[in-house]
């Protein structure tokens, strides 16, 4: 059972009803995290200690969340997703209770502001790096590694239990107050980075996915690929969205000749031969045996051709 810690008990905090590891696993398979919210209007689904307390004796398999914003007297929890990051900053952070995540064991320095916080604030890597978003075009991520939680959002409390894994009470004080402005300013050099970064055109490394202005982007489909590669394939089958045929590359099963198919819009492949499929970018790596670095710089050079043309 998850025992509610005694910081929990100040009677400036509200809770959510989280579910448990297993217990609710039906209903939430469809959520990426184990311990979801079972109520979920919980603006106004929200408990107090010992309402949470009795809950949690009852329903021995569930956790519970506290709940940050400025409807909750401005609780913010500073909720670190980089070991690097909270190395850097904890000592600068007044001392308060601190629970460690169940996950990455990184911290949540919970805190009461004097001012709201609209939204929270999610602190970006500095570094981006080069990653292929859902329709396969490449793209600078920069990594989320931590968010300054408020309103709308909650974290898991002490001692939930995600797996067997625990938030543990790692500093069992009280909650401090801190002044909003110098968690902005604790922060500033990644915020200011990112207002930097929006405000600045695309350039460099991002240039190649744009085409000149008021053009649209067009992006290498599967049929592209093909033609720049040189490949063909011979066609089998084909209905309204895909067309069957042989990979290029694995050939063609004597058993089932539609075991390689491309859809119509070039936005898919699936070679059911060696088990790839996926983007444009996929297929370039399987035609080319190349990894994903190799690919992209491919596509590059192809891009700029092109637009020599
Ligand atoms: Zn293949």
């Amino acid at each position: 059972m998850v025992k509610l810690p005694s910081r929990m008990f100040d009677p400036r905090l509200r809770f959510i009803k989280l579910c448990g590891c297993d217990y609710f696993k039906d209903e939430f398979k469809n959520s990426k995290d184990s311990i979801a919210p079972i109520e979920l209007d919980y603006r106004h689904n929200n408990y107090n200690a010992l309402q949470m307390k009795t809950w949690l004796k009852r329903n021995s398999n569930n956790n519970y969340g506290v709940i940050t914003g400025s409807q909750f007297n401005n609780l913010i929890v500073i909720d670190f997703d980089s070991k690097e990051l909270q190395d850097e900053l904890y000592e600068l952070l007044p001392e308060t209770f601190v629970v460690t995540s169940a996950g990455k064991r990184l911290k949540h320095c919970y805190y009461f502001t004097d001012k709201p916080l609209e939204k929270k604030i999610p602190v970006k890597s500095l570094k981006g790096r080069l990653a292929v978003d859902k329709r396969g075009k490449p793209r600078i991520l920069y990594d989320t590694i931590a968010d300054i939680q408020s309103n709308g959002t909650y974290v898991a409390g002490g001692n939930c239990d995600r797996h067997g894994k625990i938030y543990e009470v790692c500093n069992d004080k009280p909650i401090a107050n801190i002044s909003l402005d110098y968690v902005r300013g604790v922060f500033s050099k990644w915020t200011n980075a990112v207002k930097k970064r929006n405000n600045k055109k695309m350039k460099g490394s991002l240039t190649f996915v744009r085409q000149k202005k008021n053009t649209e982007v067009k992006w290498f489909d599967c049929w592209d690929i093909l033609k720049l590669t040189r490949f063909s394939f011979q066609k089998t089958y084909m209905n309204n969205d895909f067309i069957w045929g042989a990979c290029p590359i694995c050939g063609i099963s004597k058993s089932n000749k539609k075991n390689f198919c491309i859809s119509k819009n070039g936005k898919f492949f699936n070679c059911e031969r060696s088990g790839v499929k996926g983007t444009p970018t996929k297929l370039l790596m399987h035609l080319e045996n190349i990894d994903f670095s190799s690919a992209i710089n491919k596509i590059k050079e192809w891009r700029v051709n092109e637009s020599n043309v």
